[in-house]
């Protein structure tokens, strides 16, 4: 289990889905020949052969009493068109019991997003309903971006009825709080607006006793876009606001005594962005 300290909160990864491949179904300019060029990404991010490697976890973060599940992944049970996350039934929850997070410990659940990969575990299938997999935790969601998906016609929806079986039902049982892009959750831990890849969007920072971190949701999928923020997701709702959002990012962050910490970084997942040329790129050992 990975876990990073940064002052007195605590940060420990729970992996739902590791995989190594072709990453141009996420980012289409991300080809092998592409990926091959940038050496530094091996072997941490991808192979000599540019095949990426991808991470879905959660990120549950320790701050003084409260325990905060940031993103809960693609959940078991969810019908999906894409055919490695349909029906899954995968061992997260006992995964996240043994590394000291039973689902009923949990305070609060952050969504960065609401998209598939970011909302499954919020629910879990009990005996043919959704029912919220976080019983005593509040479910912290942005305002615009609630207001954006429970607005999109959800029978069209490309990933299936992600809003329907993992957003609507803990909304349902009373559990959402709706919050600014900027919200405050405790004196540790705020949200940073990043809005593109999605239109509410946000990053979740971290501070504390002059530490910083920050958890980058999917203003970037793979480490390779400090070096390429031009190259945008096929997933990216709003593309324009998304390379401008990434380069803001690059920029605030670079050559700072800041953790950054993927949300799909694969590997070491954390690092500092250090300048490289006119370019950037992740140092997982600086
Ligand atoms: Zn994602």
């Amino acid at each position: 289990m990975q876990r990073w300290k940064i002052g007195d909160v605590t940060v420990t990864k729970v992996v739902e889905i590791e995989s190594t491949g072709a990453a141009t179904w996420i980012l289409p300019d991300a080809t092998p020949e592409n990926l091959a060029k940038e050496k530094w990404l091996v072997p941490h991010f991808a192979n000599e052969k540019g095949k990426a490697h991808i991470s879905i976890h959660s990120l549950v973060v320790e701050s003084g009493d409260e325990r905060i599940l940031v993103d809960t992944c693609v959940g078991n049970d969810k019908v999906r068109p894409v055919p490695a996350w349909d029906r899954m039934s995968g061992p997260f929850l006992s995964d996240m019991a043994e590394a000291g997070f039973p689902p009923d410990s949990i305070d609060r659940v952050l969504c960065t997003h609401l998209h598939i990969d970011h909302v499954g575990w919020n629910t879990r299938l009990l005996d043919g309903k959704w029912v919220p997999t976080f019983e005593n935790a509040r479910y912290l969601f942005g305002q615009r971006e609630f207001a954006y998906w429970s607005a999109e016609d959800q029978e069209d929806a490309p990933y299936g009825d992600v809003f329907g079986d993992s957003v609507q039902p803990v909304f349902e049982a009373g559990l959402v709080d709706l919050v600014a892009s900027d919200h405050v959750v405790n004196s540790e831990i705020r949200f940073e607006p990043t809005p593109g890849h999605t239109p509410g969007h946000v990053s979740v920072v971290i501070e504390s006793r002059g530490a910083r971190g920050v958890i980058t949701g999917d203003l970037m999928h793979h480490p390779v876009q400090c070096a390429h923020p031009e190259w945008g997701s096929s997933a990216d709702v709003e593309p324009e606001r998304a390379e401008r959002t990434r380069r803001d990012f690059l920029a605030r962050y670079a050559d700072e005594p800041v953790l950054v910490i993927g949300t799909h970084f694969a590997g070491p997942t954390a690092g500092r962005i250090v300048r490289d040329g006119d370019a950037f790129r992740l140092d997982p050992d600086a």
